[in-house]
């Protein structure tokens, strides 16, 4: 079996064609990106049909969502331990001259201290700045 349906099965997603080449964009970018961009990858795909498998994904914790505040979500692949939780959750880098999201996986968000009866879900950390390639 090939690698990216092992990683898809891996999180009990049905391989088939479509998801197949939405992963392998998501695998080839190595960067968050928007439903716009993958879906300019393909030829003739409707975007409801790239949208739907980036949702499955998502509730699979094969991919994240980042808010950049770009105004479009983007995606980008989790790692093979990673289910979203509070432990998975990292910083997120916007450059402000390419537009590029970058995931730091090994720079968790920090965990504000929250007050009383408060309870903490998620967070979006994003840094914004100038990428090593634009320096
Ligand atoms: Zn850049
Ligand atoms: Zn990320």
């Amino acid at each position: 079996m090939k690698e990216i349906e092992k990683k898809l099965q891996f999180r009990n997603i049905k391989p088939t064609s479509m998801r197949l080449l939405v992963y392998k964009v998501l695998k080839k970018k190595q960067k968050a990106i928007s439903l716009y961009e993958i879906e300019q990858e393909f030829d003739n795909v409707d975007r409801s049909t790239i949208f739907r498998t980036l949702k499955t994904f998502q509730t699979k914790y094969l991919i994240h969502s980042v808010d950049d505040g770009t105004g479009a979500v983007k995606y980008a692949l989790c790692d093979d331990d990673c289910t979203c939780s509070l432990n998975d959750l990292h910083v997120h880098f916007l450059c402000n001259k390419c537009g590029q999201t970058f995931c730091f996986k090994e720079v968790p968000v920090p965990i504000p201290k929250l007050p009383e009866d408060f309870s903490f879900e998620s967070a979006n950390f994003v840094v914004k700045g100038i990428c090593s390639t634009c320096k």
